[in-house]
């Protein structure tokens, strides 16, 4: 059961409405957003919803059985729309592209995806300076530093930067330079992570885990959801499968999915998803039509020379064909509607 308070509820009010929750036989939580309040009621109960419903202090009052509950489309049935500032939001018919390398390597970098990003009218910039690697040898990003390169140069452009966070200890220093914080695959279930990104106000792009379910993935929301962080991007990535002819299997069937159990826009990330760059751009655009909110690309001045994930980084001419092609596919949307 999700309650949705009066914004400046007084003591006295959300006092009589908990004892009443208990009453009904059900554990409460009080969530407090950024934009409203919340009594999560949690247990198993039928509930008439009559019995509360005419306390002072109550706007409105809904029935959500599931685990997850506040990032359910079961209570709001309006799809969320994350803003980013600047005019520039996701979901809710805003689309959002967002591309870059993977690992952040250089100034020069940075300068020219700014320069490539401008021109195709893209203004959110990926790029990893913390960088999760399966081999404690590879590259693992230029940091803090990095950073503060990376949105010297984005501030300067009016570009938006989404970025890797792995662990509490960085939300801090990080927190200036970023508009997005990515919660990378192996770290879907990093519930103390998820825990301190539910109390800033900055947008969490929550990518899936890489054996996770749908259920898992919005169980994980509901950990940034209920520590009062509303603005959460939901990312299908692709999972491990038996499948070895590609890296992962894009799950295509969790947008649809995540659409339905969600109101929080989900984003298709084909570059992890598939990893084999020719395919990124057919399966971004079937991304497109499966109803995803937004896409997250990868992409390389220099794809063969790129320090992490080459093979599936797209050159800036293949590149601009996919951005072209996603806006048409968004128009031939419309119509089908
Ligand atoms: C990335 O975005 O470069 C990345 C490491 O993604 P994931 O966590 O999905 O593997
Ligand atoms: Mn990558």
């Amino acid at each position: 059961m999700i309650i949705q308070l009066e914004n400046k509820i007084s003591a006295e009010r959300l006092e009589k409405i908990k004892n009443q929750v208990s009453k009904m036989g059900f554990d409460h939580n009080l969530v407090t957003t950024q934009f409203a309040n919340y009594l999560v009621g949690i247990g198993k109960k039928e509930i008439d919803l009559r019995t509360i419903g005419s306390l002072e202090g109550i706007e409105d009052i809904h029935r959500v059985s599931d685990q997850f509950k506040l990032v359910s489309s079961k209570w709001k049935l309006n799809q969320t729309a994350v803003d980013l500032g600047n005019g520039i939001q996701i979901g809710n018919g805003h689309f959002g592209i967002m591309a870059g390398p993977c690992s952040i390597e250089s100034e020069e970098q940075v300068i020219h995806t700014i320069d490539h990003l401008k021109k195709n009218n893209i203004q959110i910039m990926r790029g990893g300076v913390y960088k999760p690697r399966s081999s404690p040898y590879s590259f693992r990003g230029l940091g803090l530093e990095g950073l503060k390169m990376f949105y010297k140069h984005c501030s300067a452009n009016g570009i938006k930067i989404i970025t890797e966070v792995m662990q509490v200890s960085q939300i801090d220093e990080m927190i200036k330079y970023v508009d997005i914080f990515q919660v990378g695959a192996r770290n879907s279930q990093n519930f103390n992570l998820l825990d301190a990104l539910g109390k800033v106000d900055k947008p969490v792009m929550l990518k899936r885990g890489i054996a996770g379910t749908i259920d898992e993935l919005l169980q994980a929301a509901e950990y940034i959801f209920s520590n009062g962080n509303e603005k959460i991007l939901l990312c299908e990535r692709g999972i491990r499968t038996f499948e070895k002819a590609y890296r992962n299997t894009l799950d295509l069937n969790a947008v649809a999915i995540l659409k339905d159990k969600s109101h929080l826009p989900v984003i298709v990330d084909s570059s992890h998803g598939i990893g084999i760059r020719k395919y990124i751009e057919p399966m971004t655009l079937a991304g497109v039509m499966t109803g995803a909110d937004g896409i997250i690309i990868e992409v390389h001045e220099e794809p063969e020379k790129a320090i992490s994930d080459g093979q599936q980084s797209l050159n800036y001419e293949e590149a601009d064909l996919l951005y072209k092609n996603v806006r048409t596919i968004l128009q031939v949307k419309r119509q089908l509607n």
